[in-house]
């Protein structure tokens, strides 16, 4: 199809112009412009690209349309099932996934793709609340999940059934499949440092970084893949990276940067996992950046600039527990001058293997921060005991 341009007119403008004002993206109708295409929906198309990780160019070809017809749909508007090999996607779906994940069903990530995991947790639902498991979301469905209304809400139920997953599968790393990702890469060195005569790039640091925990999980006993080598042609998007873990079945996925300010004074260390502003999250994700921030302080030193949840692509797409760790700032001479420095670059390594260590111990033999000796860690598995 020809894409709709700014200064065309007629029925679809409209239709384009409806949705981008259900999404707050243009002001309600205004009268006599509703079918032209003007810069204000230009802008409006434009921000609704970016929001959804399409090429930024102003127009409605068919990608955009698709995207457009997945994001007018509201929940309870039509039957939702688990299509295949064509899922459902859309607001509602997304909508129903957030609602899920508030009450404790692992429906995986709030993706908006009508996926088996979002099925299953319907399904749950359905069975807990009487209905037949069909795992489709239809209007009895719907009914009880507005009886409910927000009675059910908070992250606990959801916390405890991850981490019972979690901990039936055993304190062994032996087996586990842990991806580790260093951030970007090709043409694109990330924070660049002129440092003397040298010069340090955040794209290298973390690839030496990503390397020497490869070697250290390795020898625990973890398949460790990186989602790039030292110098890749090009830059892997985010969206590629998360899609490779999904592929490899990932246990873990460890995302590896460092960050930069135009103020040198900026410094320390923060771990992002995933999380929307309305206090969605995904439990084992936080869990799993509050051990790798504490190792990592505790270890350290840097300072702590805490956890964030964030809906970044990378952190969305996973689907298993995925953070992404700034590892101090290269533009802070303190922190550039620890980072440059190998022996300080595997204490960062150790402290995100015994973070990784601990989300498989069962919580109340869990250890305290600092304490495991990454050395030892084989053994210790072996003998079925851990460390106090
Ligand atoms: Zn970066």
């Amino acid at each position: 199809m020809r894409p709709i341009r700014p200064g065309d007119r007629g029925p679809a403008v409209t239709e384009i112009r409806t949705v981008l004002a259900g999404l707050d993206l243009l002001p309600p109708a205004d009268g006599a412009q509703l079918d032209e295409f003007d810069s204000t929906t230009e802008r409006a198309v434009r921000a609704f690209q970016q929001s959804r990780g399409l090429s930024v160019d102003g127009r409605v070809g068919a990608e955009t349309w698709r995207a457009l017809e997945a994001a007018r749909w509201r929940l309870g508007a039509r039957t939702l099932y688990h299509a295949v090999p064509e899922p459902l996607t859309g607001e509602d779906v997304r909508s129903l996934q957030e609602r899920l994940l508030e009450m404790g069903y692992d429906a995986g990530r709030a993706d908006a793709i009508y996926g088996i995991r979002t099925s299953r947790a319907v399904a749950q639902f359905q069975r807990e609340v009487g209905l037949t498991p069909d795992g489709a979301c239809g209007p009895h469905t719907m009914n009880a999940l507005r009886r409910l209304g927000r009675k059910v809400v908070g992250g606990r139920p959801q916390w405890l059934r991850e981490s019972d997953a979690i901990r039936q599968s055993g304190p062994t790393l032996v087996g586990r499949t842990v991806v580790i990702d260093p951030g970007h890469g090709g043409t694109d060195p990330g924070v660049v440092v002129p440092d003397g005569t040298l010069r340090w790039t955040e794209a290298e640091l973390v690839h030496d970084l990503a390397s020497r925990l490869e070697g250290r999980l390795a020898a625990s006993g973890v398949r460790v893949q990186l989602t790039r080598g030292p110098a890749p042609g090009e830059c892997l998007p985010d969206t590629d990276r998360a899609q490779l873990a999904n592929a490899l079945g990932a246990d873990v996925f460890i995302s590896l940067h460092t960050d930069g300010h135009v103020n040198p004074a900026a410094d320390g260390v923060a771990t992002y996992h995933y999380g929307t502003d309305n206090g969605v999250t995904s439990a084992t994700g936080e869990r799993l950046a509050g051990l790798v921030q504490r190792e990592i302080v505790a270890r350290t030193g840097l300072r702590n600039c805490g956890t964030h949840a964030k809906a970044w692509d990378l952190l969305r797409l996973t689907r298993m527990p995925a953070v992404r760790v700034e590892v101090g700032y290269l533009t802070s001479p303190t922190d550039r001058a620890r980072l440059v420095d190998p022996r300080f670059r595997d204490r960062v390594v150790e402290a995100i293997v015994a973070a990784v260590q601990r989300m498989y111990f069962p919580i109340e033999r869990d250890v305290p921060t600092g304490s495991i000796d990454v050395s030892e860690l084989r053994a210790v598995v072996a003998a079925g005991t851990v460390v106090d």
